[in-house]
Order: C-alpha cells, then sequence, then structure tokens
C-alpha cells in the first residue's frame, strides 16, 4: 500500500500528508479552494499538537507567525472599557504558556509550504466521485483525471463532502450551537496595537483584534443559524449579517461597511461533529471533519495536528492492514477528542459570562488537562 489521497489542504490534510510522506507513502493533497485557506481567525496549537510540529521541525516557523497579543479590553456600547487583562486573551486565554495562537490561514500556509516537493498539492480540485473496490479507491476528480489509491482520507473540515458521500448526511454527525460566525478582515483603522477588543453592548457584541503587524484587524460577528438552513451565497449572507447586528452600538456601522468589500468574509455554521466510526473501508476521515470540537472549545488545531499525526503513524504501523491501523487510530483518539470537544460545554455554561473566577478555576485546568491527554510514541517521530 502506497498511493494515499488526502483531501483538504488546511491544519489536519498538510500534517497528516506530511507524516505518510515521512513514513515512506506517496500522499497526494488535493483541495477545493484555488489558493488553500485565506483570512480566517485566530486557533490555538496546544500541548500535544506543539510536539507534533517541533517534530516536523516546523514549531519555529509557527512560532515566528503567531499572534502578538498582549492583553484584551471588553467594552461597552459607547466604547468604554469596562474590564482589562494583560495576563490572557479572549480568543487564545493565558498569555503566560507554551501554546502558540496563530491565524488559521498563517498555520495552512507554513504547513502547506512545508510539504517536500515529491507531495503534489493540487489546489482548485476536489473528488466528484469515490467508488471503492477490493483493490482500493477510485476516485474521479473535478479536473476530469481519474485515478486509484490505496486509501483516501478526508480532511475537509465541518461539512465535507467526502464524509457526506460516504458515511452520511450532515444532520447525522452535526450538533450545532445555533449560530453562525463571520469572520473577515478589516483595515485598522482603530489604531489596535497587539491588543484585541471584546465589545459587549447590551443588545449583543462581537470580537476585534489586529494581525501580528497591526496593519490590519480581523472582526468576528456571529449570527443565529442552524442547521437545515442554507445560508445562501455571499450577498445574502452579507445581508443575513447587516440585518442580525445593524442594531448593535460600538463602531458596528463602521465594520459593517468594511465586511462589504473584505475579500475572506465567510459565514459558517457552529457545530461540533460527533461520529461513532471514523472509517468505513479504505476511507477514513481526520481534523474537523471527522471530529470538529468547535470554536466553542478552541481545541479544533490541536485535535486536527495531533490526530494527522496519529493517523499516518497508525497506517505506517500496518501498512498492509489498513483496518487495523484505522481501529487504532480510533482508539487512541477517542478519548483525546471527547475531553477537548467536552470544553465546549465548559464555555458555553452561563457562569463563563457571570462569573469573574470561572474561567481561571474552571475552563483554564481543563484545556491544560485535555491539550496533554494522549500520549504519543516519540519512536514514533523518529521511525521512517
Ligand atoms: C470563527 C472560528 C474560530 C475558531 N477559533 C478557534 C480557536 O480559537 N482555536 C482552535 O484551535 N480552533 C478554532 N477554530 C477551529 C479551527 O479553525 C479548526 O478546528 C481547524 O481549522 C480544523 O482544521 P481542519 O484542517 O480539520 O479543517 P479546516 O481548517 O476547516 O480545513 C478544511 C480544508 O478542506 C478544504 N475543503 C473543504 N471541502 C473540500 C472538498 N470537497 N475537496 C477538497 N478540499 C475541501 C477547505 O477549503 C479547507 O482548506 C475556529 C473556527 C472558527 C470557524
Amino acid at each position: 500500500m502506497k498511493d494515499i489521497l488526502v483531501s483538504g489542504a488546511s491544519i489536519a490534510g498538510p500534517v497528516t500528508a506530511w507524516w505518510l510522506h515521512r513514513f515512506g507513502f506517496r500522499p497526494v493533497l488535493v483541495e477545493r479552494l484555488s489558493t488553500g485557506p485565506r483570512g480566517g481567525h485566530a486557533i490555538d496549537v496546544r500541548g500535544k499538537a506543539l510536539a507534533v510540529l517541533e517534530a516536523m521541525d516546523l514549531e519555529h516557523a509557527v512560532r515566528a507567525n503567531a499572534m502578538r497579543m498582549k492583553g484584551v479590553s471588553i467594552i461597552d456600547d459607547d466604547g468604554k472599557e469596562v474590564w482589562r487583562s494583560e495576563e490572557m486573551t479572549i480568543s487564545g486565554g493565558p498569555l503566560d504558556n507554551p501554546d502558540i495562537e496563530i491565524l488559521r490561514d498563517r498555520l495552512a500556509n507554513t504547513l502547506v509550504n512545508a510539504l517536500p516537493k515529491e507531495v503534489p498539492v493540487c489546489f482548485g480540485n476536489s473528488i466528484v466521485d469515490v467508488q471503492e473496490t477490493e483493490e482500493g479507491v477510485d476516485v474521479a476528480f473535478k479536473s476530469g483525471e481519474r485515478r486509484r489509491f490505496d486509501l483516501v482520507i478526508g480532511a475537509e473540515g465541518l461539512r465535507s463532502d467526502l464524509r457526506r458521500r460516504c458515511f452520511g448526511v450532515d444532520e447525522e454527525f452535526l450538533r450545532p450551537f445555533g449560530i453562525a460566525l463571520a469572520p473577515f478582515s478589516a483595515p485598522n483603522t482603530l489604531g489596535l496595537k497587539d491588543w484585541q477588543i471584546s465589545y459587549k453592548g447590551a443588545a449583543g457584541g462581537y470580537m476585534v483584534y489586529p494581525t501580528p503587524e497591526n496593519d490590519q484587524l480581523r472582526v468576528c460577528f456571529s449570527v443565529p443559524a442552524s442547521l437545515g438552513e442554507d445560508l445562501g451565497n455571499r450577498a445574502e449572507q452579507m445581508a443575513r449579517v447587516r440585518e442580525r447586528t445593524m442594531h448593535l452600538g460600538w463602531k458596528t456601522g463602521h465594520f459593517l461597511e468594511a465586511m462589504e468589500s473584505a475579500p475572506d468574509f465567510y459565514l459558517g455554521l457552529i457545530a461540533q461533529v460527533r461520529m461513532d466510526r471514523w472509517s468505513k473501508g479504505r476511507i477514513a476521515v481526520v481534523g474537523d471533519a471527522a471530529y470538529c470540537p468547535s470554536p466553542y472549545s478552541g481545541q479544533g488545531a490541536t485535535l486536527a495536528i495531533v490526530g494527522g499525526f496519529v493517523l499516518a503513524s497508525e497506517i505506517a504501523r500496518s501498512p498492509e492492514d489498513h483496518a487495523a491501523a484505522f481501529a487504532r487510530y480510533e482508539a487512541r483518539m477517542r478519548p483525546f477528542v471527547e475531553l477537548n470537544q467536552a470544553i465546549a460545554d465548559l464555555t458555553r455554561d452561563e457562569r463563563f459570562e457571570r462569573d469573574p473566577g470561572y474561567y481561571g478555576d474552571i475552563v483554564v485546568p481543563a484545556i491544560e488537562k485535555a491539550k496533554n491527554a494522549i500520549v504519543l510514541d516519540p519512536g514514533d517521530f523518529a521511525r521512517v
């Protein structure tokens, strides 16, 4: 077994492909977008995911691109600061620890650029048909190409098309939280410097923070949304965001104007993915496609990185027995996934907003425990 297709080139996909290549396989990475992820939000790389990046010799490169935020202010409808911290941010948690907060597009680009030149990365392409046979998986691509692979790995995120084709409809696996988030870039008209603002008005709020160079802001609105709903095209999505947020105070009108011309605007449903099995025959899923913990947990990038490594190392452990490899991948990852997904229940608890001690006393210790709750064999890092 040698040829493995990995679909999705954000976090889980490139990590899986990198390790598969390292273990002697021939991975091919395919990404629906023409350039890979653009824009996006700040995500966290924590605990065992840092160990995986270090083993890939990438921790330095990722740290060099990290957010540089030094704290957060909570402001009211008039922009008046009502609370501040120089010890934590809302998006990244406590500052005094080795975890890395980084924009998703920068992490994805760093991971894709780290792939050896022998790993083909096909942007602007996707799977249009997949048929499993005794000998392999016959895949047809949007480009018109057809090819047989030994295994196919879906790293396509929350709304994975491969998962839909091979495992079942989204309604079976997604546990929605009733909202959609709309992150987008805007010029740094606030002059924010390494500082995050969480606007909490009487009728709602949103978060704003600068990129590491402080030249741009990333703004994140939220609107009610449900799983069955079609969120529409870009214009319809923007109309929905406008309609649901225009009554808010502070600088909402200004940011809604900036949203109109944001090249990276998107509106995405917030949900967890809960699946009984992460593989079927020769097809497996990894990262958000398999076990999205949702932004409420802040652990999605960590699960995607660790999941990609564990999946690749288990395939390498029994290259001629993918069923056994997938079973071990599930057995090792499931307790880790469950602990990390459970953090979302803690941050959605009403005490999160109300009780000032709740975050430090309850949420932070839970993240500390969950981020390291899997044993990674150092021998796997070295194995070739
Ligand atoms: C607003 C927001 C805030 C977040 N905050 C945090 C946080 O603070 N901390 C944290 O750790 N995580 C956070 N997350 C979650 C984090 O972004 C994800 O968990 C992480 O990106 C998962 O990586 P992934 O590679 O599994 O999936 P994704 O990053 O979703 O990537 C999937 C990739 O597959 C591609 N793709 C999709 N369909 C196809 C197809 N049919 N064919 C080919 N390619 C396809 C996509 O274009 C994309 O490049 C947040 C998410 C959101 C939306």
